[in-house]
């Protein structure tokens, strides 16, 4: 439902957690985030609105990082709960997705996955997508993620984490609108422009079939079978 991705030099936490809370009015029942730690990726989420999310926050409290990526979800595989919250990863915990949209292929993908060893721990149709990014994962995530969307059908907007990767992150658009939020040494990615506001003006708006690599210093625009792009900059006038 709501998809938020940061990468710079201050602490993720706080920024994915206010872009989120911009994107209520979009409404959702959980929510999560993804931080890229030195000690590798580190998730919390839950069923609920974000205060409960920032209450569990409290609880295990996050070692900072400056990378991560967030979600508000709204159910459509699984019903309302931790487990089924975004991010979604695989079972060594080094891919992190957030995704909105369906999957429609995910069941043929979960057994063909499952058949090859990944054990899933929700009933999504998102969670095939850290999985199959996984078995694509060679220590290049944008490779890993180019692969991964070839084997999927249906409306996805995707922002990825690799564990082993902390310095870039790689968002994905597909019949679900993504955009990307330009900044100075820090870049963002959001399901819609509030998300980003209030930190940067200056967007791409991704079209279908293509991709973004995220890095502290820079954007690359690409199709999702690597084609460069070249997209002009969209400066957002309105005010919130
Ligand atoms: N289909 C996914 C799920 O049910 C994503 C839903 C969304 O767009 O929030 O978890």
């Amino acid at each position: 439902c709501g998809i938020m991705g940061y990468i710079g030099d201050k602490p993720s936490e706080r920024i994915l957690l206010d872009g989120l809370k911009k994107l209520e009015y979009r409404g959702y029942d959980s929510a999560g985030i993804a931080i890229g730690t030195e000690a590798g990726l580190r998730v919390v989420k839950a069923q609920g609105r974000i205060a409960e999310l920032e209450k569990r926050l409290r609880e295990q409290a996050l070692p900072s990082g400056a990378i991560g990526i967030g979600h508000t979800r709204w159910a459509t595989h699984g019903k309302p709960s931790d487990r089924n919250s975004h991010p979604h990863t695989d079972n060594e915990m080094n891919i992190s997705v957030v995704h909105n949209g369906i999957i429609e292929n995910y069941m043929e993908l979960r057994e063909e996955l499952e058949a090859r060893g990944a054990r899933f721990v929700s009933e999504t149709d998102t969670e095939v997508i850290s999985h199959l990014i996984s078995s694509e994962y060679e220590g290049d995530i944008v490779f890993a993620v180019q692969q991964a969307v070839k084997r999927l059908k249906g409306a996805y907007a995707l922002a990825v984490l690799a564990g082993r990767e902390p310095d870039r992150l790689v968002a994905v658009r597909q019949h679900s609108p993504l955009i990307i939020g330009v900044g100075d040494g820090e870049h963002f990615i959001g399901s819609d422009i509030p998300a980003i506001l209030e930190h940067t003006r200056s967007v791409y708006i991704l079209d279908d079939g293509e991709m973004a690599v995220l890095t502290r210093d820079g954007i690359r625009l690409m199709t999702t079978s690597g084609q460069p792009v070249d997209k002009k900059l969209f400066r957002v006038k309105w005010d919130l």
